[in-house]
């Protein structure tokens, strides 16, 4: 999986861990993110925004899939408690 900066390594820190302006810096890379189910919804948490739980599901499987900028596609993490909300389930 591409790394989407290779400058930010918040891979192990929890999105409440993150300072205002680092949440700035992210949302500035993810608008380079191709268009997804879940890009828009993660650059509302970044911003703020509050979100539905379905929104919240489909910004942190972005988040997760670092953005899918290597294609929309299954995680295959059927281990996750968020597996059967995922978008791209079952679409590889
Ligand atoms: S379902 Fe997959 S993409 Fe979504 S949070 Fe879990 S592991 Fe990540």
């Amino acid at each position: 999986m591409k790394h989407i900066n290779q400058n930010l390594n918040f891979a192990k820190m929890s999105n409440f861990d993150l300072t205002d302006s680092t949440k700035r810096e992210i949302a500035n890379v993810t608008d380079e993110w191709p268009t997804s189910s879940g890009k828009t919804q993660y650059q509302r948490f970044l911003y703020g925004k509050d979100l539905t739980y379905r929104q919240a599901v489909l910004a942190k499987c972005a988040e997760c899939c670092g953005g899918y900028v290597d294609g929309r596609g299954d995680c295959k993490a059927t281990k996750c408690p968020l597996y059967p909300l995922m978008p791209y389930r079952d679409k590889d």
